[in-house]
This record gives C-alpha cells, sequence and structure tokens, in this order.
C-alpha cells in the first residue's frame, strides 16, 4: 500500500460512484474510492446522497435499473448545487 495522497481524482471517483454503490468495483478499487471518501469532504457528502438516491430510485422502480445516463445528469446537477453553495 502506497500513501499518495491524489492517485485518485475527484472526478475519477465520482465517475466510479455507481459501480462503487453497487458493488461492482474490484475490491482495490472499491478501496481506492473509499480512501478518497475518507479524505475528501465534498466527495463523502455526495457519495451518501447519491448513496440514498440509488436506493430510493430502486425501491420506486422495483429492482428495474434507472438509466446510467439519467443517474449521471442528476448527480451532475447536484455536483454544480453543491459547488457554487455551502450547506452546514
Ligand atoms: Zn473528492
Amino acid at each position: 500500500m502506497t500513501d499518495e495522497p491524489r492517485d485518485t481524482d475527484c472526478m475519477e471517483v465520482l465517475d466510479r460512484l455507481y459501480e462503487y454503490i453497487d458493488g461492482e468495483l474490484t475490491p482495490e478499487r472499491a478501496a481506492e474510492v473509499r480512501r478518497h471518501l475518507d479524505a475528501c469532504a465534498p466527495c463523502f457528502r455526495l457519495a451518501g446522497f447519491e448513496s440514498a438516491y440509488v436506493r430510493f430510485l430502486e425501491a420506486r422502480t422495483r429492482g428495474q435499473h434507472a438509466p446510467a445516463a439519467l443517474r449521471k445528469k442528476i448527480l451532475e446537477q447536484l455536483l454544480l448545487e453543491g459547488s457554487s453553495s455551502e450547506s452546514p
């Protein structure tokens, strides 16, 4: 295990967030994402929100997967809102 602070970029993490939540990443990749989330508050907050959103969506669609493009579009909107305002 190396200790590199910036081996995983925010956008890279967010790009893998769906797979991380769905448990589709390899243990190594999942560990990278988790390590970044532990060190990056904005990503951590977003991951928690996205995780809840995915569960909500899956509950509503009763197991049917929502289109990845739709999920990504919504997440990007959340990102824009999150970067423009700080909530306590
Ligand atoms: Zn980050």
